[in-house]
């Protein structure tokens, strides 16, 4: 039986567990953190302390592309989400009030997501994977570097613990996130290691969790899953999440000293206040706040690939974000971590083997799955930073070639044009390679149509008045 070992046991190492247990082979996780899941979801919102997934405590949209990978592969995991009290959302049964023509349309059914807090998808991903037969999860196993065959074909066959003890593996895989070391693991043995192209997202997300007074929106929802809106100096979305929970998370630049006040909750609620689509929300009789605000900075894009001459070491597999990043206001990490991970088991499963042709097909797979995406991030990611930066300073930006689509636009027109709507929806649920969305001439047409001389439908305050808000805020 192959023996795969997986370093982390966050999403793409419980997903991993999972798939890979499925092929047969017989599944231990490594988890560095030591603190046992708590039983309950309530609980683990409050209560779970995993300091090394500082994201656990901010929203996370659970896009169409990995929800409808749960619910076709995983559909235990899905079914034991719903149950724990994830909500099944069907965005073309929610379409934005602004589109005037709501006819259903048969490619609808794709676009479903889950509405859910990070901390309830993970304690459920983890309570599936431990019951899974052939998966062993070990808490406080920190992997410190990697062990490598001393004779025959070079191959890794093992991981090296914090504390010096080795396990030996026929299979390695490396989902220990964005502060992955794997790299630095392969050059100490003087190996190939991919190489690592990063850019700052240049954004600071600032969250807040609430609990609903009652069941029903109190406010329209724009965009499905949850309501808000792009900027010209920063961005906030309510995100529905389980249980009748809502979470709110505004994205300002790193250097914004103004903004970041927002750490403070008087400030935070401020912001909320004066934000169009959110304020309704955290009226007293709307709702109550069930965390404190919670911050995240040195949020990055990056991507680790192997050159094109290089030789990707067998038995070796790094997947999800200890490959690639993207700023997570695209929401795309976890459903861009199922399916890696579900390509990787597909790809194990027709070549067993942990030889080099194994190899380099997960390498081929790892730029398929991530670098459209990144590519995509970095592009839209550098616009709207200058932009906002343009903002801050007091300055107008010159207009736009009249042939640059940018993310803001395309979201702009998709209020009020219903094709550009759901074309956009498919590329923001990563269903549909981004770069045919931005090249097609029949919505460049339909931007330049919807957005022609009519305002936003949801303006957000200017630079000037929202400083004044925060600053009487922060007292
Ligand atoms: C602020 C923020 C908001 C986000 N919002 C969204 C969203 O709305 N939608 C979305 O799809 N994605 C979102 N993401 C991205 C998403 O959180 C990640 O893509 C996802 O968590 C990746 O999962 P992972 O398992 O690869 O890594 P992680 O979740 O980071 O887990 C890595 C695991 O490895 C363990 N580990 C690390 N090093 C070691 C070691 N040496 N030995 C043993 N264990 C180790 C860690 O303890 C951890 O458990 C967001 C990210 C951030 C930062």
């Amino acid at each position: 039986m192959t023996r795969t070992l997986i370093i982390g046991g966050s999403v793409a190492g419980l997903v991993a567990a999972l798939a890979f247990a499925d092929l047969g082979h017989d599944v231990t996780v490594l988890e560095r953190d030591a603190n046992e899941a708590p039983d309950t979801v309530d609980q683990a919102h409050g209560d779970w302390q995993r300091p090394t997934v500082p994201q656990l405590h901010h929203s996370h949209a659970f896009g169409s592309l990995g929800t409808n990978l749960l619910r076709d592969r995983l559909p235990g995991v899905y079914q034991a989400l719903v149950a724990a009290g994830a909500r099944e959302i069907e965005l073309g049964k929610a379409m934005p009030p602004t589109l005037a023509d709501k006819t259903p349309h048969p490619d609808d059914a794709e676009l479903r997501m889950l509405g859910s807090r990070r901390t309830t998808f993970e304690l459920v991903l983890r309570q599936e994977a431990l019951r899974k037969p052939g998966v062993s999860l070990r808490r406080g196993e920190t992997v410190r570097g990697l062990t490598v065959a001393d004779r025959g074909p070079t191959r890794v066959t093992g991981v090296v613990t914090k504390d010096g003890r080795t396990i030996e593996a026929d299979l390695v895989i490396d989902a220990s996130g964005r502060r992955s070391q794997g790299h630095e693991w392969l050059r100490e043995h003087g190996l190939a290691e991919p190489e690592l192209v990063a850019h700052s997202a240049d954004i600071t997300y600032y969250t807040r969790y609430y609990r609903a007074l009652g069941q029903r929106p109190v406010g329209p929802l724009n965009r499905g899953f949850g309501a808000g809106g792009l900027w010209d100096h920063y961005t906030g979305v309510m995100f529905l999440g389980d249980n009748n929970t809502f979470a709110i998370s505004f994205g300002i630049l790193p250097d914004d000293t103004e903004l970041k006040q927002m750490r403070s909750e008087d400030v935070f609620t401020a912001v909320v206040r004066a934000t169009p689509l959110l304020a309704p929300w955290v009226a007293p009789e709307a709702s109550v706040p069930i965390s404190p605000v919670h911050a995240m900075a040195g949020l990055d894009n990056s991507l680790k690939l192997y050159g094109q001459d290089a030789q990707p070491v067998p038995g070796f597999l790094p997947v999800a974000d200890a490959v690639c990043t993207t700023n997570p206001a695209f929401g795309r990490g976890v459903s861009l971590a199922i399916a890696h991970v579900l390509g990787l088991a597909d790809l194990v499963r027709e070549h067993p083997e942990p030889d080099a042709e194994q190899a380099a097909l997960a390498a081929g797979l790892a730029g398929r799955t991530f670098r459209p995406w990144f590519e995509d991030a970095v592009r839209n990611d550098a616009g709207r930073a200058r932009l906002w930066r343009a903002t801050v300073a007091g300055q107008q930006l010159p207009p736009l070639p009249p042939d640059v689509l940018t993310f803001g636009t395309v979201a702009e027109a998709a209020a009020t044009d219903e094709v550009v709507w759901r074309r956009l929806v498919r590329t923001m649920m990563s269903l549909d390679n981004p770069a045919g969305l931005y090249e097609d001439e029949e919505i460049r047409l339909r931007v330049k149509q919807a957005v022609a001389g009519s305002p936003p439908p949801f303006p957000a305050p200017d630079r000037a008045t929202l400083v004044d808000i925060v600053r009487r805020a922060a007292g």
